[in-house]
């Protein structure tokens, strides 16, 4: 029978995982047995919360503030990380913003706050775990893409070429570092519940849903616990897993 603790013993680093899916991720792989860090940019209550919400269910967690779109905020975060639990099995790059408008009107700002953070912050991540990863020869990286990143979407252009980004980004990583252990996934939610989303006129959205309604937190926490655990996911490297309702297929 499967462990439902195959975590146990190992450290994973959530970035953003202070609300919304990375908080919902925190809790999952607490649950699998995983010591979590929970990176937060700003909400330090919220990631406190989180960290008391772990420890009363049994499990360990600490807060850690780190902007992971900043090279040398990224350099802080891990080598805490490292000093505080000696290694880190699991990375999940979830931290996420929007910064809406059509191309036209789109200004640099906008553009380059979500490059920086959406594509960059998963590479200075990345390559900040690479080496002590590469060194114990086992680890697991989840990047949390989106489907707007498979199929583009009008006011979003920034957000999507940083997630279309991530997908490249996954599947080089996953080349580079399978002959070491480590797996390299991608997780891709459609419309989740969360402060991400909440403005969103849903009609529309909904009309191209066919499970015809919004996904929850848990069920991307879900998927991804999946690709972080061993040995179920041991084989599944490079890969977008869609946690959509089937609004995007083949
Ligand atoms: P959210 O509710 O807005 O939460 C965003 C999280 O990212 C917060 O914990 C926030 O921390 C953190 N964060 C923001 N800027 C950061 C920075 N510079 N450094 C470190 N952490 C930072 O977002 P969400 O909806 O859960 O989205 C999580 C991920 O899923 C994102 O990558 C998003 O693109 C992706 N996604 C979401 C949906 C959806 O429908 N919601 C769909 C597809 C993909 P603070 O609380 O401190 O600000």
């Amino acid at each position: 029978m499967a462990s439902t603790t195959p975590l146990a013993g190992q450290t994973a680093l959530v970035t953003g995982a202070s609300r919304g899916i990375g908080k919902a991720i925190a809790l999952h792989l607490a649950q699998a047995g995983a010591e979590v860090v929970v990176n937060y940019a700003s909400s330090s209550a919220a990631a406190a919360a989180v960290v008391a919400e772990i420890s009363a269910a049994g499990g360990k967690a600490y807060a850690h503030r780190a902007n992971v779109g900043n090279e040398e905020e990224v350099g802080g975060l891990i080598k805490a990380v490292l000093e505080h639990s000696g290694s880190i099995d699991v990375l999940i790059n979830n931290a996420g913003i929007t910064r809406d408008g059509l191309l036209m009107r789109m200004n640099t700002e906008d553009w380059q706050a979500v490059i920086d953070l959406n594509l960059s912050g998963v590479f200075l991540c990345t390559r900040a775990v690479a080496r002590p990863m590469l060194r114990q020869k086992r680890g697991r990286i989840v990047n949390i893409t989106s489907v707007v990143g498979l199929m583009g979407n009008a006011g979003q252009a920034n957000y999507a070429a940083a997630k279309a980004g991530v997908i490249g980004l996954t599947r080089s990583t996953a080349r580079e570092f399978a002959s070491r252990g480590i797996t390299v996934n991608a997780v891709a939610p459609g419309f989740i519940i969360t402060d991400m989303t909440r403005d969103l006129d849903l009609k529309p959205i909904l009309a191209a849903i066919p499970l015809a309604r919004l996904g929850s937190a848990d069920q991307v926490a879900g998927a991804v616990r999946f690709l972080a655990a061993d040995p179920a996911a041991a084989y599944i490297t490079g890969q977008v897993l869609q946690v959509d309702g089937g609004m995007v297929m083949g």
